[in-house]
Protein backbone atom coordinates (compact mmCIF):
# COMPACT_ATOMS: atom_id res chain seq x y z
CA UNK A 1 0.00 0.00 0.00
CA UNK A 2 1.54 3.51 -1.18
CA UNK A 3 1.77 6.31 1.77
CA UNK A 4 1.87 9.77 0.79
CA UNK A 5 3.16 12.24 2.62
CA UNK A 6 2.81 15.90 1.87
CA UNK A 7 5.29 17.73 -0.11
CA UNK A 8 5.51 20.59 1.78
CA UNK A 9 5.27 19.72 5.28
CA UNK A 10 5.71 16.21 4.99
CA UNK A 11 3.02 14.88 6.92
CA UNK A 12 2.13 11.80 6.18
CA UNK A 13 -1.56 11.01 5.03
CA UNK A 14 -4.10 9.19 6.95
CA UNK A 15 -5.58 7.30 3.78
CA UNK A 16 -8.79 7.21 6.01
CA UNK A 17 -9.30 10.44 7.07
CA UNK A 18 -6.89 13.19 5.38
CA UNK A 19 -8.20 14.63 1.82
CA UNK A 20 -5.07 14.52 -0.75
CA UNK A 21 -4.45 17.41 -2.67
CA UNK A 22 -2.64 16.77 -5.99
CA UNK A 23 -0.59 20.36 -7.62
CA UNK A 24 0.48 19.98 -11.23
CA UNK A 25 3.04 22.68 -12.23
CA UNK A 26 3.78 23.26 -16.03
CA UNK A 27 6.46 25.46 -16.92
CA UNK A 28 7.07 26.20 -20.51
CA UNK A 29 8.95 28.95 -22.96
CA UNK A 30 6.55 31.35 -24.08
CA UNK A 31 6.06 31.06 -27.67
CA UNK A 32 4.75 34.66 -28.61
CA UNK A 33 3.53 34.15 -32.37
CA UNK A 34 4.11 37.87 -32.87
CA UNK A 35 7.63 38.28 -32.29
CA UNK A 36 10.04 39.82 -34.77
CA UNK A 37 6.98 39.19 -36.91
CA UNK A 38 4.80 42.13 -36.81
CA UNK A 39 3.80 42.84 -40.74
CA UNK A 40 2.99 39.27 -41.53
CA UNK A 41 0.25 38.47 -39.42
CA UNK A 42 -1.83 36.67 -42.23
CA UNK A 43 0.41 33.49 -41.25
CA UNK A 44 -0.54 30.51 -39.78
CA UNK A 45 0.18 31.01 -35.93
CA UNK A 46 -1.59 27.51 -35.26
CA UNK A 47 0.95 25.82 -37.68
CA UNK A 48 3.78 27.26 -36.67
CA UNK A 49 2.67 26.25 -33.02
CA UNK A 50 2.32 23.27 -34.48
CA UNK A 51 6.00 22.87 -35.77
CA UNK A 52 7.49 23.88 -32.82
CA UNK A 53 5.91 21.06 -30.57
CA UNK A 54 6.65 18.73 -32.84
CA UNK A 55 10.43 19.99 -32.91
CA UNK A 56 10.04 19.53 -29.29
CA UNK A 57 8.87 15.83 -29.96
CA UNK A 58 11.98 14.98 -32.40
CA UNK A 59 14.39 16.46 -29.52
CA UNK A 60 12.55 15.00 -26.79
CA UNK A 61 15.50 12.92 -25.35
CA UNK A 62 18.01 15.55 -26.60
CA UNK A 63 19.46 19.20 -25.87
CA UNK A 64 16.01 20.59 -25.98
CA UNK A 65 14.94 19.51 -22.25
CA UNK A 66 14.18 21.40 -18.93
CA UNK A 67 14.62 24.61 -20.01
CA UNK A 68 11.78 24.67 -22.62
CA UNK A 69 9.13 22.22 -20.68
CA UNK A 70 8.78 20.97 -17.23
CA UNK A 71 6.26 19.38 -15.02
CA UNK A 72 6.19 18.78 -11.76
CA UNK A 73 3.48 17.16 -9.32
CA UNK A 74 3.06 17.54 -6.02
CA UNK A 75 0.73 16.15 -3.12
CA UNK A 76 -0.53 18.65 -0.24
CA UNK A 77 -2.44 18.42 2.63
CA UNK A 78 -5.51 20.71 2.96
CA UNK A 79 -3.40 22.89 5.40
CA UNK A 80 -0.45 23.91 2.82
CA UNK A 81 -3.09 23.66 0.15
CA UNK A 82 -4.46 26.76 1.47
CA UNK A 83 -1.06 27.79 1.92
CA UNK A 84 -0.23 27.38 -1.77
CA UNK A 85 -3.01 28.62 -2.84
CA UNK A 86 -2.51 32.21 -1.29
CA UNK A 87 1.17 32.32 -2.57
CA UNK A 88 1.39 30.22 -4.95
CA UNK A 89 4.57 31.74 -6.33
CA UNK A 90 6.45 31.68 -2.70
CA UNK A 91 6.42 35.52 -2.76
CA UNK A 92 7.69 37.22 0.00
CA UNK A 93 4.92 38.62 1.93
CA UNK A 94 4.89 42.36 2.45
CA UNK A 95 5.40 42.70 5.94
CA UNK A 96 2.88 44.84 6.82
CA UNK A 97 0.78 42.18 5.70
CA UNK A 98 1.41 40.75 8.95
CA UNK A 99 -1.04 41.32 11.93
CA UNK A 100 -4.06 42.87 9.26
CA UNK A 101 -6.48 39.66 9.59
CA UNK A 102 -5.61 38.91 13.17
CA UNK A 103 -9.05 39.78 14.58
ZN1 LIG B 1 1.28 19.77 4.40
Amino acid sequence: MIHYSCDLCKREFDPDDDLRYVVKIEVFAAYDPNAGAEDDEDRDHLQEIQDILESMEDAEDERIGDDVYQQMRFDLCPECRRKFLKNPLAREMPAKAFGFSSN
